[in-house]
């Protein structure tokens, strides 16, 4: 496999997500700078829905933030590709679909079923 296109793939997916992530936090309506402070209980209701859901996209996206630099740390410690489960080799064609997998799939299945 080559590492060096695939730490590309990664490291590109990761400043995206960090991209996002720095959008999302400008989208929060709790952290606008234009919030006023005279509300109606809609605007409050419409601002809390608002900043929900962006909480809710913003911890997708930092557990994918996470998983995209686990993926690099291990290609960095030369564990990429090992399931850290049970210590098989993850067969090339899941990485290639899932580069960020850190289980093979039987673990994965085994450990979703807990
Ligand atoms: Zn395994």
């Amino acid at each position: 496999m080559n590492f060096d296109s695939l730490k590309k793939k990664l490291s590109e997916e990761k400043e995206r997500i960090i991209g996002e992530l720095d959008h999302y936090k400008k989208e929060d309506p709790y952290l606008s700078p234009s919030r006023s402070s005279q509300k109606t209980l809609d605007d409050e209701i419409t601002e809390t829905e608002g900043h929900d859901r962006i909480v809710a996209t913003r911890m997708s996206l930092k557990e994918s933030l996470a998983a995209v630099e686990g993926a690099l740390k291990r290609i960095k410690d030369g564990t990429y590709g090992v399931c850290k489960n049970c210590g098989n080799k993850i067969p090339e064609e899941r990485l290639a679909v899932m580069p960020t997998a850190s289980l093979c799939v039987d673990c994965e299945e085994k450990l979703r079923r807990r």
